[in-house]
């Protein structure tokens, strides 16, 4: 156990139970030793304010489990946090059409550092420090108890010497057969727990998905941007979209995008899959006049390609006017960004000045943050960092 001194300014903070251990709030954080030792917060005069454990991310020095000081952080805590956030999810568990969900979800569910998904009795752990993977052994316990555990595989989001993944992430119960078929309101969609960081399907686009299938889709041409396995895609062409075309720079993209779609029996003739970089995509689009009714935009925060590093955060606006571009008149552009370094607002501001650029009116129609099982901590704004827009294009 080590006891760390609060800054005076931040006292208040710990106090109104925020999360996250951030370095500029402790005084002597060169006494942390070992990741996942427990911290005590104290105030100048060793008052307790808190308890947690060391477990370094990029966030800070690790997260707050408790303000009472005689509750120990054992296998009976981990329990109660898991049990209840089980408890929440119960919707879920009884939902046939719906077999894949986020269990746990970090500081939201009671423990920074740690979110549990669930496909269809399969758990996966995602560890993100060495300090919280130094209390495997009691999540795991806590997870096979619960009778309808068929399977655990784990990522650790953290470097261990030099490697985030390892080659196998399988943990317990009996190996899964991949690729494994969950449903989510009602579309199936191919998961593989084993093989890297990515699992074939983003759970906290849920919402999008359905929204997309149910009120967006029908009769149009749809351009999946950032397509990865094509999941806005399948819900496209379920609703009824005459035509999808997905861009991905992945060579993988193609052969998991085919799988998805014929899974859900929807003829492959009719959808077009582009392996390619999407600024290469909007050049060609431009050049040949293509025009869509709707252009979805999921980027990823950041990414490395042979000719340029992407950001998000840096180049929304430029996405924006490429695509405004080439969509219809009247046309929708679904924009979507997973960064947690900026907001809703500061996300509207780039959509704004995109739209600005390209000269275009526009209105948001309709506006998603995370789904409800990606539970947030309020006072930890970053948890919350799914925005999407539906954007319709206006006439001047
Ligand atoms: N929209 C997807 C998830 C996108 S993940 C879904 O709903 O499932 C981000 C994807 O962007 C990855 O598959 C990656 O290969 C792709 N990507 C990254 N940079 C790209 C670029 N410059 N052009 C095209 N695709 C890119």
């Amino acid at each position: 156990m080590v006891e760390l001194i609060i800054e005076k300014k931040f006292i208040k903070q710990f106090e109104n139970k925020y999360p996250l251990i951030h370095r500029e709030a402790i005084r002597n954080a060169n006494e942390l030793k070992e990741e996942g030792e427990i911290i005590h917060l104290v105030d100048s005069s060793q008052k307790f304010i808190a308890k947690g454990y060391y477990g370094n991310q990029n966030k800070g020095l690790g997260w707050v489990l408790t303000h009472n000081p005689d509750e120990e952080i054992n296998v009976s805590f981990f329990r109660s946090k898991i049990l209840s956030a089980i408890n929440k999810r119960k919707g879920f568990y009884d939902d046939p059409q719906t077999t894949a969900f986020r269990l746990f979800n970090g500081e939201g569910d009671g423990i920074g550092g740690l979110t549990i998904d669930y496909y269809d009795g399969h758990y996966l752990i995602n560890w993100y420090s060495d300090g919280i993977y130094s209390f495997k052994n009691l999540v795991v316990t806590v997870l096979e108890e619960y009778g309808e555990c068929k399977s655990i595989y784990e990522k650790k989001r953290f470097d261990t010497k030099g490697k985030y993944i390892d080659d196998d992430d399988f943990v317990s119960g009996e190996r899964a057969e991949f690729p494994l078929i969950i449903k989510e309101n009602g579309m199936n969609f191919a998961v593989d727990l084993n093989d890297g960081a990515m699992t074939g399907i983003f759970l906290d686009q849920r919402d999008v998905r359905r929204a997309i299938r149910d009120r967006y889709a029908k009769g149009k041409h749809v351009l999946n941007t950032f397509s990865y396995t094509g999941a806005f895609s399948v819900a496209a062409a379920l609703g009824g979209a005459k035509k999808t075309s997905s861009v991905d720079l992945a060579k993988r993209s193609e052969p998991k995008t085919m799988e998805q779609l014929s899974l859900n029996d929807i003829d492959i003739e009719k959808q077009d899959l582009y392996v390619m970089d999407v600024y290469s995509y909007f050049k060609y689009a431009k050049r040949h006049d293509l025009k869509y009714d709707m252009v979805v935009l999921d980027p990823p925060s950041f990414a490395r390609s042979k000719k340029k590093t992407f950001s998000s955060a840096k180049d929304y606006p430029s996405l924006i006017t490429n695509s405004v571009e080439i969509t219809k008149s009247n046309g929708i552009i679904i924009a979507s960004t997973n960064n947690a370094s900026f907001g809703m607002d500061q996300f509207k501001k780039m959509v704004d000045k995109g739209f600005k650029e390209a000269g275009q009116a526009y209105r948001i129609k309709e506006e998603f943050g995370l789904p409800r099982d990606f539970t947030v901590h309020k006072l930890y704004k970053p948890s919350n960092y799914l925005k999407v827009l539906v954007i319709e294009k206006i006439a001047k």
